[in-house]
């Protein structure tokens, strides 16, 4: 067994309230620095920076999840991560589709950028907007993800666009692999409300935010199966930030 240093929610440059420098290039740097060498990236509503990523990433010692963060009809933000790389990509395909808002001001909401597998920008995508709702509900969500190898798990719940925060109880017929919560307390009060799998990540979308670990994991590998695992054993460890 070893311990790897995670944070399993990360934005990218395609994220439109990212900011522009968070490109592979820059990531790779901050990760060295900060040892972070096991990483999701989970950008909104979206999974085209995901395959540049694993490509700019193969030749290092850090393992990129395929991820993605969809913010439902009921403002709902969900975080899932994929074993396999072509699914999440075609389920980013089906998300961008569902997308309620199409047209939308880069200079106002800011860019959503593709980026290459040698990390330069490829293209601006100019719609759908990212920072929209899907026009399907958590449900809807859940049940679509769980046709996949996926880990399905609500994203800051107790903060803006969280689970908690737009619903107040978590929905009785819907199940997750974990929860992400930010602090101690934050734990204590989803444990009250029936969870116990915590998962955590950064959720960084400047620089700043990539110069620690949100995590650690106790795991044979950095394979899919064993962060499910991991998840299940309790051996996912939180790095609290104070
Ligand atoms: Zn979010
Ligand atoms: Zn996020």
């Amino acid at each position: 067994m070893a311990l790897f240093n995670c944070s399993f929610h990360n934005h990218t440059v395609l994220s439109p309230c990212a900011d522009i420098s968070m490109s592979s290039d820059l990531y790779k740097e901050l990760l060295l620095k900060s040892n972070i060498n096991w990483l999701a990236i989970t950008d909104h509503n979206s999974t085209r920076n995901i395959r540049p990523f694993i490509n700019y990433f193969s030749n290092t010692d850090i393992k990129i999840v395929p991820g993605i963060e969809v913010q439902t009809i009921e403002e709902v933000h969900v975080i899932i991560l994929f074993n396999k790389l072509d699914e999440a990509e075609k389920f980013g395909k089906f998300i961008e589709s569902s997308l309620i808002i199409n047209k939308y001001d880069p200079e106002k909401f800011g860019y959503q950028i593709c980026l290459n597998g040698e990390g330069d920008f490829e293209y601006i995508l100019e719609n759908p907007y990212l920072g929209s709702s899907s026009k399907y509900s958590i449900n809807k969500l859940v049940m679509e993800a769980k046709k996949y190898e996926t880990i399905v798990f609500p994203a800051h719940i107790f903060r803006a666009f969280g689970l908690i925060t737009q619903l107040g109880l978590p929905p009785k017929d819907i199940e997750f692999d974990a929860v992400e919560v930010k602090n101690e307390k934050e734990i204590e009060f989803a444990k009250d409300l029936g969870f116990s799998n915590f998962i955590f990540g950064n959720d960084a979308h400047t620089p700043d935010e990539l110069n620690h670990f949100s995590c650690q994991v106790r795991a044979k590998n950095r394979s899919f199966i064993a962060l499910k695992e991991a998840i299940y054993n309790k051996k996912v460890y939180p790095i609290w930030q104070h």
